[in-house]
């Protein structure tokens, strides 16, 4: 037994060299490692981190400019141009921000603020497409939430705490990627004070809700409760610190147009000593005069409008903008349409009175660019259900009619040769 161990000297358990031709071995429990392998694998770990840093560093690199976040938007999201700006620079200070965070021992003392946003607007004119899109373009993870669903901790119903649940879980669980993740909070507006505005009907426990936002808008470190937490089960809370969490929050904020017209009509009095000004109400663009005492009259307690520094206005869309909403952005309902008669080798044309056919209806509805679909699935049912049976056709043509009466399409037929 002996013998043989003196033929078989210690070996590396990585390499296999022995202890006679190295020139130290470390031993583990029932493992060794030479010095050749502890250098070989701190050289790798150095490797590791030197493109872990690179990744980063080059991620900040690829960050898109203001102006090209706006471009991306532009392909799915019509007009609205001052929000997309507002939007656009908010994401890209927002980067940077996070940048400087990792960067904290070049700079110093100095810090970026976090500006969260409200989006202000009529129903159905973009918010949450926005903030929807910007999902898909940017690299951190999102999560839209529903201010309505949200109620004070303690009462039946979701709690904020929810909503980092929700991030968390866009960021594969990856705490340090929710904590600088973008929250979409909608309808934000339906959580209003009610004595404020008598006009809103609403949850009681408004006020409660608006404290509770405050707090993660504020940057708290919060317990949430991990959805699904495969991830965690020996845990039962993953602390979430929402300093760095950009949150955007958007509502239509009926009646807020009537208090920021009384406001201005009121501030042009002295003017106008003869003929007193009244600001239209129904000016399309009267959320870009938004001022903080106007949300506050609204019914939003003033802390959580100090917390949205950044405030933009979305306008009711014109007959000419919903137009293009159905015809322009990648995935517009009219491009959905005819790809799907594409493949049945039929070529869908819908007539420009058609579309205007369609627009009108959604105007009357007052919902923004959200009825055109249902408007349009509506006119179109018809025709899906008996087209495929069809033989022959290979041009549909919708008119008004179509839209408005339910008339059938033209359909032109191709020639069969005999
Ligand atoms: P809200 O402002 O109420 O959040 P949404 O963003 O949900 O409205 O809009 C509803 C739908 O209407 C969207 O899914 C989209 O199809 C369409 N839409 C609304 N506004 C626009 C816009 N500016 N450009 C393109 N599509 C729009």
């Amino acid at each position: 037994m002996s013998g043989k161990k003196r033929k078989d000297p210690i070996q590396c358990s990585f390499c296999g060299r022995s202890s006679q031709v190295v020139s130290s071995m470390i031993a583990g429990p029932e493992v060794y490692i030479c010095n050749y392998c502890v250098n070989d694998a701190a050289g790798i770990v150095e490797q590791e981190s030197i493109k872990k840093k690179n990744a980063r560093s080059s991620n900040y690199s690829k960050i898109l400019k203001p102006l090209e976040i706006k471009a991306k938007l532009d392909e799915y999201v019509i007009g609205q141009d001052y929000a997309k700006k507002t939007l656009s620079v908010a994401v890209y200070n927002h980067y940077k921000r996070i940048s400087l965070e990792e960067h904290k021992h070049i700079t110093g003392d100095i810090q970026i603020e976090k500006s969260n946003i409200l989006l202000l607007g009529p129903t159905g004119s973009g918010k949450t497409l926005l903030a929807r899109t910007l999902a898909k373009l940017i690299n951190v993870p999102i999560t839209i939430a529903d201010a309505t669903a949200l109620t004070e901790a303690g009462y039946v119903g979701e709690d904020v705490e929810s909503i980092l649940a929700n991030l968390l879980q866009a960021a594969d669980y990856d705490v340090e990627r929710a904590q600088r993740g973008i929250v979409y909070i909608d309808e934000v507006d339906k959580v209003a004070r009610k004595s404020d505005n008598p006009s809103i009907t609403r949850d009681v426990s408004g006020e409660g809700v608006q404290q509770a936002l405050l707090k993660i808008l504020e940057g708290t470190v919060a317990n949430v409760p991990p959805k699904g937490g495969r991830k965690h089960p020996e845990q039962s809370f993953v602390k979430v610190d929402t300093t760095n969490i950009l949150f955007i929050c958007g509502g239509a904020f009926d009646g807020l147009a009537e208090v920021i017209s009384r406001r201005l009509s009121s501030s042009s009095m002295g003017f106008q000593s003869q003929s007193q000004i009244r600001f239209d109400k129904n000016n399309p663009k009267i959320f870009s005069y938004t001022e903080p005492e106007d949300l506050q009259k609204f019914g939003l307690i003033p802390e959580l409008i100090g917390r949205l520094p950044v405030i933009s206005g979305l306008h009711e869309l014109d007959k000419a903008t919903l137009i293009e909403i159905m015809t322009k952005p990648k995935n517009a309902i009219v491009k959905q349409y005819q790809l799907m008669f594409e493949m049945e080798d039929v070529e869908l044309v819908f007539e420009e009175d058609a579309l205007e056919a369609v627009v009108e209806l959604a105007m009357v509805r007052k919902t923004g660019a959200r009825g055109l679909k249902s408007i349009m699935e509506k006119s179109m049912l018809e025709i899906m259900f008996s087209l495929p049976s069809m033989k022959n056709v290979k041009r549909c043509i919708i008119t008004r009619a179509t839209i408005t009466e339910n008339a059938p399409p033209i359909y032109e037929k191709q020639k069969v040769s005999a």
